[in-house]
């Protein structure tokens, strides 16, 4: 078969955050686009979800900002404590996107996949269970859903399948680098938390210990955890007595949940390592997590994902238009990729070892110590 006569120019695995913008992207500039999710929406996945400017940016280009800022308080405030010393700043930089946001997934994704669905064909509760080849190179996939098995053939097919991508199983990526696992990441929604001004994204320190105390969309507040991966074995058996404790051990917070409800159960994690992977090959690419991930204590996993799937959409298109070479137009994506990522992911890895250097130096660059 002709390779511009498939059926699909790209097919996607995965329609969150990276798969969702990628294929609004490529949707729109008037690619066919097939995207298949196992799961069905609106649904949640494990995230406590705060981002920034980046992210904000990628909804903004997919159409998608005006929907996401309607649902959750624009957080003008940084609110840190460290070590008993409390130091609030407002986030003033980027001037495009002075504030954070923090928005549950179950809320966020399926605005993205609603956007998603306008520009491609979208099929939920479909699990890829094959990549089909032809001669070395990835041509197509086949899933199983609802009913029957069914395939389809693509120009290019790319994993946007998240930390225990398919795709990268299948086609075995070279990685860059890998970091091990060091800490977990705790948390659950609670009503009735009083607000500190800005309104703040709140982050306490203790030692090798950090809080979050963030207002999100339903007037809900995440309250999370990220500690050393020594204690997981406690948290796995108490995660509520654990999770509490923790919180209650940052005065700060503390003091405001007196009158504050839990709303639904704890969730956490505590396998996320950090990886960072060559994000293409032959007929495939790889985008979000299922090409990077860094441990969850930075909060950078949809600012990443988000930007990368914007840089895979310019490049992808190059390539589709026949505007670039497939190599030339995925090397650029992976040097794009790393030049937006590599610092952040660096940052994240050495401190999520132990957060007491940047703290230190976070005290130290303010005249507070
Ligand atoms: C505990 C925790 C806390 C976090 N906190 C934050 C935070 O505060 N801020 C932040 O920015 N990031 C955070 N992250 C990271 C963030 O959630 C991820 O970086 C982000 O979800 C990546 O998006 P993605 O689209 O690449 O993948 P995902 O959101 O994982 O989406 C992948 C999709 O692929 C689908 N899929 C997988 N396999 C198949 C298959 N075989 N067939 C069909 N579909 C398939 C899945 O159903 C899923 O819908 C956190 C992560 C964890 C674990």
């Amino acid at each position: 078969m002709n390779v511009d006569a498939r059926e699909y120019d790209v097919i996607i695995i995965g329609s969150r955050v990276a798969g969702s913008i990628l294929a609004s992207l490529l949707g729109e500039a008037g690619y066919r686009v097939l995207v298949l999710d196992r799961s069905t929406f609106p649904s949640d996945t494990l995230s406590t979800h705060f981002f920034r400017a980046p992210a904000l940016r990628a909804f903004d280009q997919i159409g998608a900002l005006d929907e996401i800022l309607a649902t959750a308080p624009r957080l003008t405030v940084n609110f840190n404590v460290i070590d008993g010393i409390v130091f609030p700043e407002p986030v003033d930089r980027p001037e495009d996107y002075p504030y954070y946001m923090c928005v549950r997934r179950v809320t966020l994704d399926a605005i993205l996949v609603r956007r998603a669905r306008l520009f491609a064909d979208l099929r939920e509760g479909a699990i890829a269970t094959d990549l089909l080849q032809e001669e070395g190179r990835i041509v197509g996939v086949r899933w199983r859903g609802s009913d029957d098995e069914e395939e389809a053939m693509a120009r290019v097919v790319v994993g946007a399948d998240g930390l225990y991508s398919f795709v990268a199983k299948q086609v075995e990526p070279e990685t860059e680098h890998i970091e091990a696992v060091h800490r977990i990441m705790y948390y659950a929604y609670f009503r009735g938390v009083p607000a500190n001004e800005g309104p703040a994204a709140e982050f306490h320190y203790e030692g090798n210990s950090l809080a979050y105390c963030i207002p999100c969309d339903n007037n809900l507040t995440l309250l999370a955890a990220s500690v050393p991966v020594e204690r997981f074995a406690e948290f796995k058996r108490d995660p509520e007595g654990e999770l509490l404790r923790e919180l209650e051990a940052m005065p700060e917070i503390r003091a405001r949940l007196t009158d504050a409800q839990r709303e639904g159960p704890v969730f956490g994690s505590g396998n996320i390592p950090g990886y960072l992977r060559i994000p293409y090959g032959n007929g495939w690419a790889l985008v979000g997590d299922a090409a990077m991930v860094m441990d969850p204590w930075s909060g950078q996993g949809i600012d990443q994902a988000s930007t990368h799937a914007s840089i895979l959409a310019r490049y992808l298109g190059e390539f589709l238009s026949g505007e670039s070479e497939w190599e030339n137009a995925m090397q650029t994506y992976h040097a794009e990729r790393n030049e937006f990522s590599q610092k952040i992911y660096r940052r994240t890895c050495k401190f999520g070892a132990d957060l007491r250097p940047m703290t230190r130096a976070a005290l130290a660059k303010r005249g507070l110590i």
